[in-house]
């Protein structure tokens, strides 16, 4: 039986991350130079170079070794991302380049952390106890985790045969077949919807909006719960047609258990500034608690 749905605003893991997990390197640097000495010749032998961008926003995946992958960041004691406390996995790397990104040290591609799947599925099951007792389970976040898919893959395969809950935080931009091989191991997706206006879409990430929509309607088909998530930025999301929009275009999926409005706030901003990366939303402010709540109605009908 489905949950009725929800919509409330609140600051994801993403939005606030660098707030409360500035400590959440990943935790086995160390350990996976002597549990794993072969990932020093993979270090080795990866891309040396960091890239922000691919060279296209290709859908397709980089079928790079899948058990391992580049992780940005780890964070154990996730609150908002899925039910329950989350372990939460930053991969590195995001095909998408949104105007408002508070985090867009992620975006980059081959950089972060080598670790193995075992790896950081030895580290989750430290934390088995408290993340079953409050009913919570793994989130696998980013960047976006569809930009390493058959890591992302694999991790998910070996965090159910753990018997952890599953969820994937993303905007879904991957071929079809690629994202009915990760949804089949994934119990929730938080599904990033930036505008369902596809001009806008196109203005904010720089892809299209397309993918994301079939990763919704993929989720419906395979019965997997999704929550989406929307970004209100004044001035750039909050077109009140295109909310309503959204509203009827969500209202068929019984599979979307709760939207999240999540409201555009400054705190991320120096990042660009320390990437030397242009950033055009300086004189953006945050959304009023009146337009808050305008599109909390609105995404509610
Ligand atoms: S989807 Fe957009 S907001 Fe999220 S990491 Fe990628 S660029 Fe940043």
């Amino acid at each position: 039986m489905r949950l009725p749905r929800e919509v409330v605003n609140l600051m994801d893991s993403k939005h606030c991350k660098k707030l409360c997990s500035t400590s959440a390197k990943p935790k086995l640097d160390t350990a996976s130079k002597l549990i794993m000495p072969e990932l020093s010749a993979a270090s080795k032998s990866a891309s040396p170079e960091p890239c922000l961008e691919p060279k296209s926003a290709s859908l397709e995946p980089n079928a790079a070794a899948p058990t391992l992958g580049y992780v940005h960041s780890i964070d154990t004691c996730g609150m908002v991302d899925g039910p329950g406390i989350r372990y939460l996995v930053f991969l590195s790397g995001c095909k998408l380049k949104c105007k408002y990104c508070h985090n867009p040290d992620t975006q980059r591609f081959n950089t972060g952390t080598i670790m193995t799947v075992n790896e950081i599925v030895k580290d989750i099951k430290l934390y088995r106890s408290y993340l079953k007792f409050s009913g919570g389970g793994v989130t696998v976040t980013g960047g976006d985790p569809l930009a390493q898919p058959a890591f992302l893959e694999a991790l998910l395969v070996k965090c159910k045969e753990e018997g952890f809950h599953t969820a994937i935080d993303t905007a879904g931009y991957a071929t079809a077949s690629v994202v009915g091989r990760v949804l089949a191991h994934t119990d929730l997706v938080l599904l990033d919807i930036k505008s369902i206006n596809a001009k806008t879409y196109k203005y904010v990430t720089n892809v299209s909006l397309d993918p994301t929509l079939d990763t919704l309607r993929i989720s419906q088909k395979m019965g997997v719960d999704v929550w989406v998530r929307f970004v209100l930025v004044p001035g750039l999301t909050d077109d009140v047609s295109d909310m309503y929009k959204m509203a009827e275009f969500l209202a068929p999926f019984d599979n979307v258990t709760k939207i999240d409005v999540i409201p555009f706030h400054k705190t991320g901003e120096y990042k660009w500034r320390d990437l030397n990366l242009d950033y055009e939303l300086w004189d953006t402010p945050a959304p009023s608690q009146e337009l808050l709540s305008l599109a909390q109605g609105i995404l509610a009908k």
